[in-house]
């Protein structure tokens, strides 16, 4: 049985499984490669997940969500038509739908998968994807980095020399520099740095604000549509500013119209802030290398990697413009993929060895004097240790006849234990006498899989150990079973027919978003092809899709024009529209 490779992205998703000496992507059912991260429960209670759920965004922003992945490992729900999630069981919702995906590409199920994660990502949250996976049913051989994943893709495909390479992977939510280094066939990541909270998100709400401020509008107080709307606008006008030169935003609230063109001389002072977060973490991953020497090479992943004002920053800040991966956005799938392959010990991918680093530090609570009420960290594994890493540190007795010494352990970079993640304890009984004589030795081994082991051995010959596997599934095993029988509970929506739901769920929003004739054509448009899905024959599909399809194209690029060409065609004769539109109802609803 088959291993998928799966990029869980924040915005996008992606499956990939090595076969026949290569990877190859799982198309979705609409016969693309990236498939939304995005959810959505209908009405009769079955979920879509993919670009019809991104639709939903705008038109149903009640019962859709997307971007969930910023809260995996959180407490947080969200609400989706009164139903709460937590983002885990989001996460295993987009699992299934890559699941039935590929069960139709491969033609056998899939059970199991090596999934990637963002290199920052902390144990909670690798616990939460894990957890997601379970509940979709998958059986998880690895998490692996999705800096790492790139990386060993890069290294696979272009088969570069012995190297040092920075990886740069700017997605939706998140950013991950990592260093990596190339030696014969060993990988090796020397650094990363990230923050699981920047990414292309980011841009589209500072392009919000500003149209939001230059149109002296309070973002706050903005109709939930309108402002789904602008935000999707916000990201289509940075995307297309790529390829023309000015991209325009324009919003109708009443008889009131508003607009902002925006051009990448507007865009770069809009990123400025984002940039300069980018700038900070490059910098830790560089001054966290082990060793020094040169940066041969700095490869762009991701989609936000292809703005070209960011290339423009990179840049200016290396002196050279960096080179963008042949796939910025299928790259880390493609690494996924081929680590599958390498699970599944495909022959040629054999002597392949890639090595990998502790994302962040680790470390037991520790006070200065008897009675210091706040205790810091005293680390035992600093972030970007090679894996795996071992270290031993010794802690005597603060008090005379102190009869234990308890090990809190924790995990993250804050100085004072309460600012990191607490993943457990551990405790020695001690020999009466002195303070300071007695002692005990902490030993702290991380492995390649994210499981950590710790002991600790005291003066008298007391010895503890510890195994944390899953430190934070605050989950009981009862909790893990009630909320997998809930989300197997859930249908997804029918098989063949996302292509057909997608076009219905974007009817809905461009009629939402259109005002005065365009709405009237869209709600015309809308009746018939939902007439058609509900109660028209296949062929009748068949043969009407193709044409609706086109009338909407034609009709969302009228309707998000600038409000100005709108008011001109609006008033005008408009004969080629009414031409284009007026003989739908009539002609094809009697078939
Ligand atoms: P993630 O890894 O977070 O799921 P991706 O790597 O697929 O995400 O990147 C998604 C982000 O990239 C979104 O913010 C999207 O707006 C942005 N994006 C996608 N294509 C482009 C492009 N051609 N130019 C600029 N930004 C893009
Ligand atoms: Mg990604």
């Amino acid at each position: 049985m088959a291993i998928i490779g799966i990029d869980l992205g924040t915005t996008n998703s992606l499956a990939c499984v090595y076969r026949d000496g290569r990877v190859e992507r799982i198309p979705n059912e609409l016969g693309e490669y990236k498939t939304s991260s995005a959810v959505s429960v209908l009405e009769d209670g079955t979920v879509l997940v993919g670009a019809a759920a991104k639709e939903r965004l705008v038109s149903q922003p009640e019962s859709t969500a997307a971007s969930f992945k910023i809260w995996m490992g959180t407490e947080k729900t969200l609400t989706l038509a009164g139903r709460a999630f937590k983002p885990e069981e989001l996460s295993a919702l987009v699992l299934r739908q890559l699941l039935e995906d590929a069960r139709r590409y491969l033609g056998e199920p899939v059970e199991e998968a090596v999934i990637s994660v963002p290199a920052y990502f902390n144990d909670d949250q690798r616990c939460a994807t894990k957890l997601a996976a379970q509940l979709a049913g998958l059986n998880v051989k690895r998490l692996i980095n999705e800096p790492s994943a790139a990386a060993l893709c890069h290294r696979y495909s272009a088969q570069t020399g012995d190297s040092q390479m920075m990886i740069v992977d700017f997605g939706g939510g998140t950013l991950d520099v990592s260093i990596v280094e190339c030696f014969e066939n060993i990988i090796e990541i020397t650094a990363i740095a990230g923050d699981n909270r920047l990414g292309g998100d980011d841009i589209d709400r500072a392009i919000a604000a500003h149209f939001c401020r230059e149109n002296g509008l309070m973002e706050e107080t903005l109709d939930p549509i309108l402002r789904a709307s602008l935000y999707r606008q916000a990201e289509t006008a940075k995307i297309a500013l790529s390829s023309v030169p000015a991209a325009s935003i324009s919003l109708q609230q009443g008889d009131a119209q508003y607009s902002l063109v925006l051009t990448n001389e507007l865009l770069r002072t809009l990123c400025a802030p984002v940039f300069q977060r980018v700038r900070a973490v490059i910098a830790r991953a560089m001054k966290d290398r082990e060793r020094g020497g040169r940066i041969s090479d700095v490869i762009l992943v991701g989609g936000s990697a292809q703005l070209t004002v960011f290339g423009d920053f990179l840049e200016e800040l290396f002196g050279r413009r960096p080179h963008v991966a042949a796939a910025p956005d299928e790259i880390v799938a493609l690494g996924v993929g081929l680590c599958a392959g390498i699970k599944e010990r495909a022959e040629d991918l054999q002597d392949l060895v890639m090595t990998d680093v502790c994302p962040f530090s680790l470390g037991v609570a520790t006070v200065n004097y008897a009675g210091d009420k706040t205790p810091h960290v005293t680390v035992l594994i600093p972030r970007s240790s090679m894996l795996p890493a071992s270290r031993q540190e010794r802690f005597v007795t603060l008090v005379n006849n102190q009869d234990t010494l308890r090990f809190e352990i924790y995990q993250g970079e804050g100085y004072f234990a309460s600012e990191n993640l607490k993943l457990g304890e551990v405790r020695v009984q001690v020999p009466p006498g002195p303070a300071g004589e007695q002692f005990a030795l902490v030993t702290f081994t991380y492995d390649i899989d994210g499981i950590l082991h710790v002991s600790a051995k005291s003066s008298g010959g007391d010895y503890r150990d510890k195994l944390i596997l899953n430190p934070n599934l605050r989950l009981t095993e009862e909790g893990k079973a009630q909320a997998m029988e809930r989300i197997s509970q859930i249908q997804l929506a029918a098989q063949g027919s996302q292509r057909d739901q997608l076009l219905l769920e974007r009817g809905l929003r461009v009629y939402r978003q259109a005002a005065g004739r365009w709405r009237e054509m869209a709600a015309g448009l809308v009746g018939y092809w939902k007439q058609l899905m509900d109660r028209g024959s296949l062929i009748d599909r068949e043969r009407s899709y193709e044409q609706v399809k086109e009338r909407l194209d034609w009709l969302e690029a009228q309707a998000e024009a600038d409000p100005f060409a709108a008011d001109f065609w609006c008033d005008g004769s408009g004969d080629e529209e009414e031409e284009l539109f007026g003989d739908i109802s009539e002609e094809d609803a009697e078939e």
